[in-house]
C-alpha cells in the first residue's frame, strides 16, 4: 500500500466513522427508552419538524447550522457532533493501526469496527441514565470469547481468564465499598476476555481520568450538594420531630442510626431495609419521609443521601451527586485494545 492509498483510505475510514456515529447518535437516544432504531424518521426534538438528509449531515451539518434546528433556531446539543466525530475519528486510527501495527490483521479491524461504537453508545448512556446497558457489555464480552478462537497466539487462553478473574473479585470489592456500579463490573469483565492482561492497562487509565475528573467535579458540585444536603436535612428534622411528637418510629435514646438514601431524576428511593430496626422503638412512617422528598427536591438528577440519627435529633446529612465511570473505562479499554501492549511491554522492561 503506497502512502497516498494510506491517506486516502484513512479518510475514507473518517467518513465512513462519522456516518456509523450519525446512527449511533439515534441509538443512544432510542434504545434506552425502547424505542425503535429504524421505523421513525429523524425529526427536531423541539418544533418536530422532519429532518431533510442535508440537516443530518454528520458533523459538518452541525458546524453549518451553528448547532441550531434550520427550522425553529433551538439548539441542538453538541453531543450529537462529538459523537460523530469521535467515531470518525476512531475508525480513522483502527485503519492506521491496522496499516502500521496489527500487519493487516483484518480481523482486528472489525472486531475495532464492532468495538468502539459499542464504547461510545454504553459511554453516552451511562452519562445520560447512569446507567451501562448490559447489551453492550455481553457484545464486548462475545468479541472476548471470539478472540479466544481468532487470536490464541496473541494472548494466550489463560491469561484471558486470570485478567478476567482478578477484575472480577476487584471490582466486586469496589463495588462493594461504593463508587463503582454493577455495570462497570460487567464491562471489565467482557474487556477482561478481549484483552488478557492488557485489561490492567485500561483499568488503570480510566480509574486515573476518572479520579482526576472526579476530583474536578467534587470541587464543581460542593455548594450544590451542600444546599441539596441542607434541603433534605430540614426535610428530615421536621418528619422527625413529627415521630418524635406522636411517639412513634424514633431511635431510642443513647442510640443511634443512617438513613441511607439515592435520587434518580428527581425521585428519591430510601433502603429502609438497612435500617437497624432493634434501636428503632416503632417503625418509621416511611412513605410521609420520600412523599417531602420527591415534593422538595424534584431537580436534582442523581445523587445519594445519608441521615445521620441520633437519639432525638437529627443530626447531619450527607449529600454527594453520583459520577459515571463508563466514559473512562471506555477511554481505558480503546487506548488499551490499541496500545496496550507496548505500554505493558514498556512497564515490564522497567524491572
Ligand atoms: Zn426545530
Amino acid at each position: 500500500m503506497s502512502d497516498i492509498e494510506t491517506v486516502v483510505y484513512a479518510v475514507l475510514a473518517f467518513i465512513f466513522g462519522s456516518v456509523i456515529g450519525s446512527f449511533l447518535n439515534v441509538v443512544i437516544l432510542r434504545t434506552p427508552l425502547k424505542q425503535s432504531i429504524i421505523t421513525e424518521p429523524s425529526h427536531c426534538f423541539s418544533c418536530g419538524h422532519r429532518l431533510a438528509w442535508y440537516d443530518m449531515f454528520p458533523i459538518f451539518s452541525w458546524i453549518f447550522l451553528r448547532g441550531k434546528c434550520r427550522y425553529c433556531k433551538s439548539k441542538i446539543s453538541p453531543r450529537y457532533m462529538i459523537v460523530e466525530a469521535a467515531t470518525a475519528c476512531f475508525y480513522c486510527l483502527a485503519f492506521i493501526a491496522f496499516r502500521f501495527i496489527w500487519d493487516f490483521d483484518v480481523w482486528k479491524l472489525v472486531f475495532s469496527a464492532i468495538l468502539f461504537p459499542l464504547l461510545i453508545v454504553l459511554s453516552a448512556i451511562d452519562i445520560d441514565h447512569f446507567e451501562i446497558p448490559y447489551w453492550c457489555s455481553i457484545s464486548i464480552a462475545v468479541l472476548g470469547g471470539l478472540s479466544f478462537l481468532l487470536f490464541p497466539d496473541e494472548i494466550v487462553w489463560y491469561e484471558r481468564l486470570i485478567a478476567f478473574g482478578i477484575v472480577l473479585v476487584l471490582f466486586a470489592i469496589m463495588v462493594l465499598v461504593g463508587g463503582m456500579g454493577g455495570g462497570d463490573l460487567q464491562l471489565m469483565c467482557g474487556a477482561a476476555l478481549l484483552l488478557g492482561y492488557k485489561v490492567f492497562v485500561a483499568l488503570f487509565i480510566g480509574i486515573l481520568f476518572g479520579a482526576v475528573y472526579g476530583t474536578i467535579k467534587k470541587f464543581r458540585d460542593k455548594k450544590d450538594e451542600r444546599v441539596i444536603g441542607h434541603t433534605i436535612k430540614g426535610i428530615a428534622e421536621k418528619w422527625y420531630q413529627n415521630q418524635l411528637d406522636r411517639e412513634i418510629g424514633f431511635v431510642m435514646d443513647g442510640h443511634d442510626d443512617v438513613i441511607v438514601g439515592s435520587i434518580s431524576e428527581g425521585n428519591p428511593d430510601i433502603e429502609w431495609e438497612f435500617l437497624e430496626e432493634k434501636v428503632w422503638k416503632g417503625l418509621p412512617e416511611k412513605a410521609k419521609l420520600t412523599q417531602t422528598l420527591r415534593e422538595k427536591i424534584k431537580d436534582e438528577r442523581e445523587g445519594g443521601f445519608k441521615i445521620y440519627i441520633k437519639g432525638d435529633t437529627v443530626e447531619k446529612v450527607k449529600y454527594s451527586r453520583r459520577m459515571v465511570f463508563g466514559p473512562f473505562l471506555s477511554l481505558g479499554i480503546a487506548a488499551a485494545w490499541f496500545v496496550g501492549s507496548f505500554i505493558l511491554n514498556w512497564y515490564m522492561g522497567l524491572f
